[in-house]
């Protein structure tokens, strides 16, 4: 035998090597990073409510199917018994933490990584903390800084959240600048906000679907707060375009008019308003969520449209404590898992034109959750501390933030410990 012969044989016979020992170890298991496997499946936007697989590589979602095989992944969670959701979407947040004053820059806003993932949370919208003056000072310290995903309303009011007597300017609530604002950080600023205003004027109102008008985006309406109250019906059914937000749907503040009204009754312009298309979104907070309110208002027919949390030091503390307790008390309240999971995904992504979100289509961000609905007997608790029962309870398990876990209960992401 020659010496080229051999070469040739040596090289055939490394090559097979390859192929039938190291290629089953390891190379077959680069097909994706993380799969998780067996569970129950829920995505709106897809018309999926069933057993479905979903792998995930390089931060997206690579394939979604009945069986995909366990050896094909990095990463095997088993979520036998469990469901797969999208990450949820919450679009009332307050994450604008800082030293200053209030909610803007200030220490009731929370920073958002310590108080989302935990509830399957990957998607906030910081809805008013800041203004088109103070919004580059909160992205800079916050949102270029957080693993979670915050996007933002910016308030009609420049400097955004400060309370007190600089949130009753209306010198300061400039439709023009404000729209410039959002047009400019189109990528992070989906919406208006008009809150808290005390005066007898439509003016920050008007001047908040102004800019909304401008921008080509949502208004979100924290209504009220001057005696006599304004009309709740000429808000809705005229001042509001369709596409724009009542939150606190289910609050009774002084200088509000509740859906609901003394007799029990739902006030018949609020469906009526939904119909035309006005958004009713949750914002339980620490003071905008009665029973009183949301039991009567779903028994005669109004789902909220989009369930949020209105997040800040006052009412985590409180009976909102996070998203997946929210959730859990409309699932108590008559709505089923799909429909709760829908108004914290897909209808909220909608809802801020961002139909990138809220669903896990192949391609998409690999934004997931994965919840356990815990059975027995859990007590919930409204903003006047009035408690309910109820005997289903959401406790999410893991959640994916762009393809990696940033939130696992019991490690089932994890190796088990061997001695
Ligand atoms: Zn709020």
């Amino acid at each position: 035998m020659n010496c080229a012969v051999v070469k040739l044989r040596l090289l055939g016979l490394i090559l097979w090597s390859l192929v039938m020992f190291i290629a089953p170890l390891g190379l077959a298991a680069q097909d994706y990073d993380l799969l998780i496997k067996g569970g129950h499946l829920i995505d709106p936007k897809n018309n999926i409510d069933g057993p479905m697989d979903v792998a995930v590589l390089d931060g997206k979602i690579a394939s979604v199917s009945k069986n995909i095989e366990a050896s094909t992944a990095e990463t095997v969670v088993d979520a036998t018994g469990k469901y797969i959701t999208p990450g949820i979407l919450d679009i009332h947040t307050h994450n604008f933490h800082g030293r200053g004053t209030y909610l803007a820059d200030g220490f009731l806003s929370v920073q958002p990584d310590g108080f989302t993932f935990k509830a399957g949370v990957t998607t906030v919208v910081d809805v008013g903390s800041s203004g088109w003056r103070n919004f580059e000072q909160f992205k800079t310290q916050t949102i270029d800084k957080s693993k979670t995903r915050v996007l933002v309303f910016l308030n009609i009011v420049g400097t955004g959240m400060k309370g007190g007597s600089w949130e009753q300017d209306l010198n300061d609530m400039d439709a023009r600048l404000t729209a410039n604002t959002a047009k400019k950080f189109s990528d992070v600023v989906v919406g208006v906000k008009v809150a808290h205003y005390a005066g007898p004027e439509w003016d920050p109102v008007e001047r908040g679907v102004e800019a909304g008008t401008l921008a080509d985006i949502p208004v979100m309406i924290d209504f009220g707060g001057v005696i006599p109250e304004l009309s709740l019906e000429t808000l809705l059914m005229e001042k509001l375009r369709p596409g724009d937000i009542l939150t606190h749907t289910f609050g009774h503040v002084k200088g509000r008019i509740p859906i609901v009204n003394e007799d029990g009754n739902l006030e018949p312009y609020v469906k009526q308003a939904q119909e035309r298309g006005v958004i009713f979104d949750v914002g339980h907070g620490g003071g905008s969520f009665l029973f009183e309110q949301a039991i009567p208002a779903m028994e005669q027919g109004l789902q909220p449209n989009t369930i949020s949390t209105d997040l800040h030091t006052g009412s985590m503390n409180g009976g909102m404590k996070d998203m997946s307790n929210v959730m859990s008390k409309f699932l108590n309240m008559g709505m089923n898992l799909q429909e709760v999971i829908a108004a914290s995904t897909w209808k909220p992504a909608k809802v801020i034109k961002r139909e990138d979100l809220g669903h896990l289509s192949e391609g998409a961000v690999a934004d997931i959750a994965v919840f356990t609905v815990r059975e027995g007997t859990f007590g919930f608790v409204d903003v006047r501390k009035n408690r309910t029962a109820g005997n289903k309870k959401l406790e999410c398990e893991l959640t994916v933030r762009d393809g990696k876990v940033v939130h696992d209960l019991n490690g089932i992401s994890s190796q088990v410990w061997k001695k």
